[in-house]
Formats: C-alpha cells, structure tokens, sequence
C-alpha cells in the first residue's frame, strides 16, 4: 500500500507570519523545522498503519523546505520546481491516498494565511463557480486518476472548507484561527502526535471514493492582485479578459488547471 503526503507551511502548528514561509530570516528557519517534524509524524502514522510506500511532495513556496537529511528514511522525497503537477507531483493511479500536512483555506476565505498558490499573485480561484482552495486544485487532481483524500491538517478554517467539499476526509486541526496572522495552536509535539494517530486511522480506516468538487472540463476563474498580472496572463490566446483584474480559461482536466495556474503564478512574480 503506497500513501502520498503533500506537506505545506502555512498551516502547520505555530506557524501564523508570513515571515514563517519567507526564506532568509529566523523564523522561516524554525518554521521549516515544525514542517519537517509534522512531515515525519505522518510518515509515522501512515507506517504504522500498513504502507509499505510512502512519497512525500516538498509544496511551499520554492518547494525545498524540507530538511532533507531529517525525512524519515521510510518515504521518498519530492522537492523543487517547477514541476508539472505542483503540490501533488508524485502522486499515481495505484495509491491508496492522499494525506495533505500543513494546509489552510483559500485566497479570499477567513483562515490563517489563507491563500492559493501564491498570496501575491491569486486574490481568488474559482473553478466551475466554486471557491478553489488547494486542497479543491490537488486533491482534485488525485481524484481524477483515482485517488482519494483521506486526511488533511491545519486550522479549524481548512477544517470548515473540508467539510463543504471534501466530507470524507478527516480534518485534522492543529490549531484554531485568530485571524489572517494569529492563532491558537497546539504545542508543535502535541501537534505531531495528534497528526501521527490521526494519519494512522486515516490510512487503516474504510477508503473513502475519490471526490472531485467539481467535474472537468473546468472553466478557472483567476483574479489577480493586480491589473498587470492579468494584463500578462490574459496575452495568452486561450484566456478571456473578464475585468481589470480577472481572466478566465478552460481546460479538460485538474492537471491542465495545475499547470497553466502555476505559470500565471511564475509571470505574476515578473510584473508585480
Ligand atoms: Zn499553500
């Protein structure tokens, strides 16, 4: 049995700053710690409860956050970038499931650094209509070739938007939201156990079915943070021009999605 973790920083225990996701100062240097420890605890759960594989996808920011020499030598380690299914790159048709650490809710939702993909360049996703997270984007991926989410964990907010779209799923939380950067959280050790059992009933627990929100083909709404990104994104010919700020395309699959918002994101950083 093959389980497959993606592990952000936002929402993990005791992370609530940006400066937390931002490399090149001390708090980024302990955030990254807390986000291996979490990563371990799911390796740990998801070993005790019968994988015999185990993958783990590095997914914040430049996606090389992982300590690497730390990662339970038990699971294989996905890092870097740009790689083309993003977050949930390592994920394939026979894994029993998904277990997402340290996510949160998204751009334009009430949560802790709540975002999607890249807070300054995506205000608001919305795929088919419906208010994309990243758990929405990746999650959605791995149920289109077969693949179920069985749990995520970060704050009581991921935990809400879970409930709405992925039902099934078991939320984990780790720490309960004060605001865009405040929370009361649980001691990072406690957190880890928490995340280790939880993982492991999960993994050991009736698979759920792999749940799309929405079903391709998928119309994206994308607004960005400001009028010249979309002004970039929107040169592309397969893009509409929806208003100062959004551009909307259409795609056939999660994994299209995946791709064409990643390199939004990377032509966002061009013209902020
Ligand atoms: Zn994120």
């Amino acid at each position: 049995m093959r389980i497959f973790i993606s592990v952000d920083i936002e929402g993990v225990a005791g992370v609530v700053a940006s400066e937390h996701g931002r490399r090149g100062n001390a708090d980024y240097e302990l955030a990254r710690r807390l986000m291996t420890d979490e990563t371990n605890a799911a390796i740990a759960g998801a070993a005790e409860a019968g994988a015999t594989e185990i993958a783990v996808a590095d997914s914040h920011g430049p996606m090389t956050n992982l300590i690497a020499a730390e990662i339970d030598p038990r699971a294989r380690l996905v890092s870097g970038k740009p790689r083309p299914l993003s977050m949930i790159q390592g994920v394939r048709p026979d894994d029993h499931g998904v277990v997402l650490i340290g996510y949160h809710a998204a751009a334009g939702r009430r949560g802790v650094l709540a975002h999607t993909i890249n807070s300054r360049a995506f205000s608001r996703i919305d795929v088919n209509g419906v208010q994309a997270s990243e758990a929405t984007l990746f999650a959605g991926h791995a149920a289109e070739i077969g693949v179920p989410l069985l749990a995520a964990s970060g704050d009581d907010c991921l935990a809400r938007d879970l409930a709405d779209q992925f039902p099934e799923a078991r939320a984990i939380i780790v720490k309960e939201a004060l605001g865009a950067a405040a929370a009361d959280s649980l001691a990072p050790r406690a957190s880890c156990d928490l995340i280790r059992q939880e993982v492991a009933a999960a993994v050991s627990g009736p698979r759920p079915a792999a749940r799309m929100v929405t079903d391709p083909p998928l119309r994206v709404s994308v607004r960005f943070v400001t009028q010249i990104q979309a002004d970039v994104a929107a040169l592309l010919p397969f893009c509409d021009r929806e208003d100062s700020t959004t551009v909307s395309f259409e795609v056939a699959s999660y994994a299209e999605a995946i791709g064409v918002l990643a390199t939004f994101s990377f032509a966002a950083m061009g013209v902020s």
